[in-house]
């Protein structure tokens, strides 16, 4: 066996520039699943609608230090840091001023660099950073493509997801040749999967026959517990773990951790 360097997190962005596909409710319910099995995670809410602070009960007052003063005023990544109450799973939470940042980012220095070179000082505490995106694959968005070892993207089975899809590999591709070589596809998840639905069917098809053995076995079903679960601020894997939607989440967190294995071990 290798000897372990310092511990770093594998950092993955959850990316998809289409709004109301389930990077939030991926982002949250997988960090719920990897904490609930003794890893250590941190969520990173770059979305200035602050849904995974929200959703994990993080209250406006515990969200004076966010990320966007991380990414603007290079404010130390730990002083921004909340715990959840989730056993070991903290988060960055997100404020509004997010939603004007690109334009302060422009006029600094590095602009896509910003969250990369703040996550580089995190305390070393952490197994897996999972950096919730925004809708769009803007100047914020890059930051996260930038500092994440790998994307994680959740796809909603529905017309169109194919088109998304090909936009969104090109700019991993740019990002690639141009800011961070090492990116990688963690992986696709299928959500919102509604099994009654024959388009659902299709499109699952289709994303297996074009990205083959990225898409995870794993399948996310529309399921009503996850989507109340949010108003409670509590990931649904608390709501109800028992739920589909949950399961499915577990699953997935499965999936997730023995691919990581195995990416380690063929290192
Ligand atoms: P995004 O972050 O991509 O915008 P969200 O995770 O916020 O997407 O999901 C959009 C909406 O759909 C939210 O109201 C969420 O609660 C709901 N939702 C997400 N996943 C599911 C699911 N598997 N079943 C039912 N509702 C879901
Ligand atoms: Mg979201």
């Amino acid at each position: 066996m290798k000897a372990q360097a310092s511990r770093r997190p594998r950092t993955l962005a959850v990316v998809n520039q289409k709004g109301g596909v389930g990077k939030t409710t991926t982002a949250i319910n997988l960090g719920t699943a990897l904490a609930a099995v003794g890893r250590s995670v941190l969520i990173v809410d770059l979305d200035a609608q602050g849904n995974a602070s929200t959703g994990l009960g993080i209250d406006r007052d515990r969200r004076r230090t966010s990320s966007y003063h991380v990414l603007v005023d290079a404010a130390a990544a730990r002083d921004a840091i909340v715990p959840s109450d989730v056993p070991r799973l903290d988060i960055m939470p997100a404020s509004v001023e997010l939603s004007g940042s690109e334009l302060e980012l422009i006029e600094l220095p590095e602009p896509q660099l910003r969250l990369r070179h703040a996550l580089a000082a995190l305390p070393a505490k952490y197994d897996y950073v999972l950096i919730d995106c925004p809708p769009s694959l803007n100047l914020v968005t890059v930051n996260a493509m930038a500092a994440a070892e790998a994307v994680l993207v959740p796809l909603q089975c529905e017309f169109f997801a194919l088109e998304g899809l090909s936009q969104l590999m090109s700019t991993i591709d740019r990002v690639k040749r141009t800011l961070n070589p090492e990116l990688e596809i963690q992986g696709i998840v299928l959500t919102m999967f509604d099994r009654r639905n024959n388009l659902s069917e299709q499109v699952a098809e289709d994303v297996r026959r074009h990205m083959g053995a990225k898409v995870y076995d794993a399948v996310i079903p529309r399921n009503v517990r996850i989507s109340e679960a949010p108003s409670y601020g509590r990931p649904a894997l608390l709501y109800d773990y028992r739920c589909a939607g949950s399961q499915a989440y577990i699953r997935l967190a499965g999936e997730l951790i023995r691919r990581e294995r195995a990416r380690t071990a063929a290192a």
